[in-house]
């Protein structure tokens, strides 16, 4: 059957300090802040009342394909319950990002000014990268490439190097196998493999009929660590359905393939459900509808604190709590 997956949704990660995430994100790479919010599963119980920030990044509308979100202490008593993590096995290890061709020297440049070391140029499967880590050293990629995601461009970034969404993602699997097999259950295509040699081989997986954020990259590293969770980490990656009607496709069909796949969850700016591949791959599907405008005017966005309805009795106290953060 056709699996109907659109392309990455978005990725979620994990941050040390909610100022310089959003210092990273929208003054270096030059994405939008499109949503200040906090973390929707029950706050309440999980961190004894203490809120954690749920920050989204992307273009104009923050699109599927573009959303880059991150999880950083709420107030100053979370800093110390965000571990330092460890890329690693059993973990997406990298997010990368699609830039218009002959864009690579210019970022070099930029990043190098900002003092982020940079790795590269260098190729993956005929196209030019460079590598980086962000603030807390997760490790960002920028692929030359053609998308037909439009970029951000009221930021610092000039319209012609601006990024224009994800480019893929690359996971280091504890089993190539079972991984590879879990991207297969969602319809991705295996297209290619690269050997490094003393190091690991990649297998590169498509999307097929996406025309952006559509590369998932098993980098297969039998003896590289186990990773661990915590700032520096990509949680989970997420697949982008059109609507609901597809979600309940794409459920019916992992389950039949022998995964147990959550119920749906209400995100408030799309719906979700999730599945873990036996190989430790946290991967969730969520709908390209409503989007981050469902609660904000587009000319807005990020502009706020939003709230999911379940929180608003709650907002004065949270907003006194919440470290302040500027755009
Ligand atoms: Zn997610």
């Amino acid at each position: 059957m056709t699996v109907p997956i659109s392309g990455i949704h978005h990725m979620t990660c994990y941050a040390s300090d909610p100022q310089e995430n959003v210092d990273f994100y929208t003054d270096v790479l030059g994405l939008r802040l499109v949503k200040q919010t906090v973390l929707f599963s029950n706050p309440v119980e999980v961190f004894e009342g203490e809120p954690i920030y749920h920050l989204y990044y992307g273009n104009t509308t923050g699109a599927p394909g573009t959303a880059i979100t991150f999880k950083p202490p709420g107030t100053e008593a979370t800093r110390g319950t965000i571990a330092d993590g460890e890329v690693g096995r059993g973990q997406v290890s990298a997010t990368a990002y699609t830039v218009p061709p002959g864009s690579l020297e210019y970022w070099h440049d930029r990043l190098t000014d900002n003092d982020i070391p940079v790795h590269g140029p260098k190729e993956r499967f005929g196209d030019r990268l460079v590598q980086f880590r962000d603030h807390d050293g997760l490790p960002v990629e920028l692929f030359e490439g053609e998308s037909n995601l439009e970029p951000w461009t009221d930021g610092d970034v000039p319209e012609e190097h601006a990024i224009r969404g994800f480019y893929g993602a690359t996971l280091r699997p504890h089993n190539a196998l079972e991984t590879g097999q879990a991207l297969q259950a969602l319809g991705l295509k295996e297209v290619g493999q690269e050997f490094t040699p003393q190091r690991g081989d990649w297998t590169r997986y498509v999307i097929p009929g996406a025309d952006h954020s559509k590369y998932v990259d098993l980098y297969n590293t039998p003896n590289f660590h186990e990773g661990s969770w915590g700032y520096g980490t990509v949680h989970h990656i997420a697949f982008e359905v059109p609507d609901m009607q597809a979600m309940y496709t794409v459920r019916e069909h992992l389950r039949q393939e022998g995964y147990s796949v959550t119920s749906t969850k209400d995100r408030k700016f799309f719906t979700s459900m999730y599945f873990r591949d036996p190989s430790g791959i946290n991967i969730e599907i969520a709908t390209a509808e409503p989007g981050f405008t469902v609660d904000e005017k587009p000319e807005n966005l990020g502009e706020e604190l939003k709230l999911p309805d379940y929180l608003e009795d709650k907002r004065d106290d949270l907003d006194s709590r919440l470290i302040d953060i500027e755009v």
